[in-house]
């Protein structure tokens, strides 16, 4: 597997927004949608990073943070400064898993809970994964959504169609963005996965239920 360095183009990004706001010091807070390695093998980059926040990986760490007081039914409002994010904690897939929803752009950014791919579900999560698909459309019908950006892709332009296990090339990709009303979908889906759920193609998703992981 080739690891590309992430944190020059982070150091870019924020000196260059230094350099147009009279060197305004600005935090860094890195936080993730979930504890799965293949998001958070970064972090390491960024430890000795002057003014950076990294966010733990628990649930307890993510509510902590933003403070949650009720997880995962309280959705938080985090100011960054003039911009509120809401932060939607969507246990199911991991157990730490949350989704990030920026008014000003109405992009919701749903991690691996929902994008044009294989949804991995535990089999012993499929409650959790089902309440949450419920908050997320309750907090949809309440919020204008643009589009949903989630983590992978894992789909093909052929509706249902997704590629082999770790194939090494994507032609004819999906696009990443989801409408809003993949979400209804996933609700849909989720709610009649029943006790012993399967494998649930849509056109642009599959809910892919997995063994239980253990514990980490
Ligand atoms: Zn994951
Ligand atoms: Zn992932």
């Amino acid at each position: 597997m080739l690891w590309l360095k992430i944190r020059p183009a982070i150091d870019r990004l924020v000196d260059d927004w230094q350099a147009k706001h009279d060197n305004a010091k600005v935090r860094l807070i890195i936080a993730h949608s979930h504890g799965h390695g293949d998001h958070h093998a970064g972090d390491d980059e960024f430890r000795d990073r002057p003014d950076t926040d990294i966010v733990g990986l628990t649930p307890k760490d993510v509510a902590s943070y933003f403070h949650i007081s009720d997880w995962p039914r309280d959705i938080a409002r985090f100011d960054l400064g003039g911009r509120v994010l809401d932060i939607i904690p969507t246990p199911g897939h991991e157990p730490a898993h949350i989704m990030v929803y920026d008014g000003r752009t109405r992009l919701l950014f749903s991690g691996d809970m929902l994008y044009p791919g294989r949804l991995y579900v535990p089999t012993d999560k499929f409650g959790e994964f089902r309440a949450s698909a419920d908050r997320l459309a309750a907090f949809a019908a309440k919020h204008p959504v643009r589009a949903l950006l989630g983590a992978h892709i894992e789909m093909t332009t052929t509706p249902g169609q997704d590629y082999p296990m770790e194939a090494a090339t994507h032609p004819l990709e999906h696009p990443l963005p989801l409408k809003p009303e993949a979400i209804t979908i996933l609700q849909h889906m989720a709610a009649k996965a029943g006790p012993a759920p399967v494998i649930d193609r849509a056109a642009d998703f599959i809910v892919y239920p997995v063994p239980p992981r253990p514990a980490p």
